[in-house]
């Protein structure tokens, strides 16, 4: 069921990686439209086209990405930005399909969710979808932008589709990829560290927006499963569903609660009043990208230190976890083992900032050489 669902879903994910990560060592063009992409070899004669590519996202979260990669090449439009509505029935109005159906390159995510998009493109635009990426389907987790596979797939599906619009343009692409790539490596060592200081920790959420992000982290999900496969396929929560999540939370069986404000309903209040009551952390989350982010990225880091916040509020993640993370020895005990032996003992001494100070309160590996107050 739900389970079976999501393995195959992981793995269908990890098998197109593959899959994509070799059509990029081949130099082949990712996107699978058949349908518009220009003739490989003979066909020179269509005039480069010149000036900022119009691109047109489904969804604000892979909207800011094409901006990221393309900078001032690109004229990115969201067509969804706002955190305000059901994103999972979303009915676009005429003039987004319009915008639509001018755009040069679409963005759109895939696996059921913006189905809208693809279906009002162009035919001779250029398709850049999450979904085909991954290789996810319908009736799979749809919420790939938390995925970083999803993101680093994305990032370089779009530098390519960028450099085949405007090959003239391609070194910046390809360097805005790079640099943009450093933030997403610097945000997984991130999550991995936490979710080493971490390994027992879980999470039941309101809605599986954050499926990728909480498996990225090695999160177990301990959400009922009924009541979660009901939301998924948007059906009626069974009263005995909701009993157990709300007695999960009740008997605090669950580091955090995460709360999908986008799909709030009477159920999800009902939860998160019972969290509040039982001194289980709340954290919330939207679908869409709030305003006041300017970057997908900056947005999922703020997201996951709320998390490492709720899960473990003495945490620090921009210091030694070994040194700051008393709880560690709590998660198990093979835990403070590893420390010792992989954590601050060696990174600390070796690329530190050069003091030999390995014990003391000073990491060193991360807050040295990176900007401390971040
Ligand atoms: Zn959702």
């Amino acid at each position: 069921m739900t389970r079976n669902h999501r393995t195959r879903a992981t793995r269908g994910v990890l098998a197109a990686l593959i899959a994509s990560a070799l059509l990029f060592a081949a130099g082949a063009c990712g996107t699978s439209n058949t349908t518009q992409v220009e003739q490989p070899d003979s066909q020179t004669k269509t005039p480069e086209k010149t000036g900022a590519i119009t691109v047109v996202a489904s969804i604000n979260q892979w909207g800011s990405l094409a901006e990221e990669i393309g900078g001032d090449d690109v004229k990115v439009t969201s067509v969804l930005s706002s955190t305000g509505v059901d994103a999972h029935d979303f009915e676009p109005k005429t003039s987004d399909l319009a915008t639509l159906s001018k755009a040069e390159i679409v963005v759109a995510n895939g696996a059921g969710y913006d189905t809208w998009a693809t279906k009002s493109r162009a035919s001779d635009s250029t398709l850049v979808s999450a979904a085909q990426i991954v290789g996810a389907m319908d009736g799979d987790n749809p919420h790939l932008w938390f995925s970083k596979d999803a993101r680093s797939g994305m990032a370089k599906e779009l530098a390519d589709a960028f450099s085949k619009a405007r090959p003239k343009k391609k070194a910046e692409f390809a360097k805005r990829l790079k640099a943009w790539q450093a933030e997403e490596d610097d945000l997984d060592a991130a999550m991995t560290k936490f979710a080493k200081a971490h390994p027992n920790a879980s999470y039941a959420a309101t809605e599986a927006v954050v499926y990728y992000l909480m498996s990225d982290m090695s999160f177990e999900d301990v959400t009922p499963r009924g009541y979660e496969q009901a939301v998924a396929n948007g059906g009626e929560i069974a009263p005995a569903d909701l009993q157990t999540f709300q007695k999960l939370v009740e008997d605090k069986k669950l580091d955090v609660l995460i709360n999908n404000t986008q799909e709030a309903t009477d159920a999800t209040n009902m939860l998160t009043g019972a969290a509040g009551r039982a001194d289980v952390p709340v954290v919330d989350v939207s679908e869409q990208m709030p305003d006041k982010y300017d970057t997908l990225e900056d947005w999922i880091e703020d997201l996951t230190e709320r998390i490492f916040m709720a899960v473990d509020p003495e945490y620090d993640d921009d210091s030694n976890d070994g040194q700051t993370d008393p709880d560690a020895p709590a998660d198990g005990q093979d835990q403070s083992g590893q420390n010792q032996s992989d954590g601050s003992a060696t990174t600390g001494c070796s690329n530190g900032d050069g003091t030999g100070d390995c014990t003391g309160g000073d990491d060193g590996s991360n807050a040295g050489q990176q900007d401390p107050g971040k």
